[in-house]
């Protein structure tokens, strides 16, 4: 086979790609959307199973309040206008793992509607909009491996059959991989906050679908769209989309037309696949669900569902920065998750300068953390310890020098701080005085102009000395210390 150059973005400068979004979210209810079978993954196949989930003739669904409220939620997180009355629709179509022959989902009149995230884009921010956020129920499961007879027959397992989703639709706003990326993550990290998921995506729990065409820049009409399924990272997600929106432009650029499909991503060899032609709405034959009446969130309901709206990220980042001194990108790390944020805010509280608190999670926990490849949960130093760290510093009981060794044991030996602190013996850092006195009077001799500066008035001009004294200490002795000898040598 003759080999073919790979498709690449940057060789077709006259073309543009559109992206558009399609999320799924499994809601962390512990019942299903219709019946009250167990949403637990793992379970042995088909024991998470009733008439109603399972399609029997005759068996009627019965909505999940919890179901609503969580969906609610979730679309107010991501600035929804939330529908008063949304209607069920039936959405047919043959698949082994579908039972009754058709899904439950919601068409024309969905839970929520219009709404957005932000994303970073250069130095401001950029809206993606979001066109629909709507119920579901999830098919069941077809397994093609893992039994004696797996070579010849599929078995289906049908627990997942009914289990509560909602799909985010975007607006095809996203101008490229790296935005489709930065959308992924904030809604994530969004819905994350809302706890309304868990959105692990190997239990499939966040599943994305990505639609793209191609166009030529400055034209208004979109291109043909192809639809790629089930890419199960967001890495992939991003891979996915370079190496489609190349191969589009090629084929556009070369005089031909892209298809209407959807098409499958291997991320092994990075290439996306054709599967299927591309369904259209009308192949569904949607029709309102008669066995379910149409969906009321009334205003009082929605008020005493945005009474569990948390603080978002967005607006959490903006408060630690005005409430603890940190930078944006401390906010950033500290706000990545919920869990982290929480706990960064009560040791930060705790601890006598928050601040420092701030700096030793992003300057000396976090590179740690990278270098053994743990999570911040994982983290053998809680955030606990952090704060009791950032005390001992503050308060000149050890160094800085002296904080890190004793980081380095805690991950050694995989321990908290305060326990390694002990079993070290509680150290303390040098307060003996007459070795700083000497190396600070050495300093005094060797810079007659700058003690003359500060004997005028230039009070500012001790920094140096200070500093100085810190490098000559090799970073062992205590600032404050240092702080105070200098001054004094200087002002006697
Ligand atoms: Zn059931």
């Amino acid at each position: 086979m003759a080999s073919t150059a790979e498709p690449s973005i940057a060789a077709h400068p006259k073309f543009e790609p559109v992206i558009g979004l399609e999320v799924h979210v499994q809601l962390l209810t512990a019942t299903k959307i219709f019946c009250s079978c167990s949403t637990r993954f793992g379970a042995p196949p088909n024991t998470n199973v009733c008439p109603v989930c399972l399609g029997m003739p005759g068996a009627l669904p019965v909505l999940n309040k919890k179901v609503v409220e969580f969906a609610t939620l979730a679309a107010m997180a991501l600035n929804c206008r939330i529908n008063e009355t949304s209607i069920f629709a039936r959405k047919n179509y043959f698949y082994p793992d579908l039972p009754k022959g058709y899904q439950i989902s919601q068409y024309d009149k969905p839970l929520a509607e219009q709404g957005f995230i932000e994303i970073p884009s250069g130095k401001s921010k950029k809206k993606i909009g979001i066109t629909r956020v709507h119920l579901e129920e999830d098919a069941g499961k077809s397994l093609h491996e893992g039994f004696p007879d797996a070579d010849e027959k599929t078995a289906i397992d049908l627990n997942r059959t009914g289990v509560p989703l909602i799909e985010i639709v975007s607006e095809p706003d996203i101008a490229s991989p790296d935005e489709a990326y930065d959308y992924l993550t904030r809604l994530k990290e969004i819905i994350l906050y809302t706890g309304v998921s868990d959105c692990n995506m190997e239990e499939g729990s966040l599943r994305c679908d990505a639609n793209i065409s191609v166009r030529p820049k400055g034209q208004k009409e979109l291109g043909t769209k192809a639809e790629i399924k089930n890419v199960n990272s967001f890495r992939f997600v991003r891979e996915a989309l370079i190496y489609e929106i190349g191969r589009q432009m090629d084929v556009l650029e070369s005089g031909g037309k892209v298809t209407q499909e959807t098409r499958l991503y291997n991320s092994g060899e990075g290439r996306t696949y054709s599967m299927r032609s591309k369904e259209q709405a009308h192949d569904y034959r949607y029709f309102p669900e008669p066995d379910l009446l149409p969906l009321v969130v009334s205003e009082k309901w929605r008020g005493e569902i945005s009474n569990s709206l948390p603080e978002l990220p967005e607006v959490r980042r903006q408060r630690l920065v005005a409430d603890y001194g940190i930078t944006e990108q401390d906010a950033v790390v500290l706000t990545s998750s919920k869990a982290l944020a929480d706990q960064f805010e009560a040791a930060a509280r705790a601890a006598k300068n928050p601040k420092r608190v701030a700096n030793l999670v992003q300057g000396e926990l976090m590179g740690r953390l990278k270098a053994k490849d743990l999570e911040v949960e994982q983290s053998p130093i809680s955030m606990n310890g952090v704060a009791r760290s950032a005390d001992l510093v503050e308060s000149g009981a050890i160094s800085g020098k002296m904080l890190k060794d004793l980081y380095d044991l805690c991950f050694e030996r995989g321990k908290d701080f305060p326990q390694v602190y002990e079993e070290e013996g509680r150290p303390e850092q040098s307060r003996d005085t007459s070795a700083l006195e000497k190396i600070i009077d050495d300093l005094i001799a060797a810079n007659p102009k700058q003690v003359e500066q500060y004997r005028a008035g230039k009070k500012t001009v001790a920094g140096f000395f200070v500093g100085q004294t810190m490098k000559a200490s090799k970073g062992q002795a205590n600032p404050q210390l240092i702080n105070e000898l200098v001054a004094k040598k200087l002002d006697g």
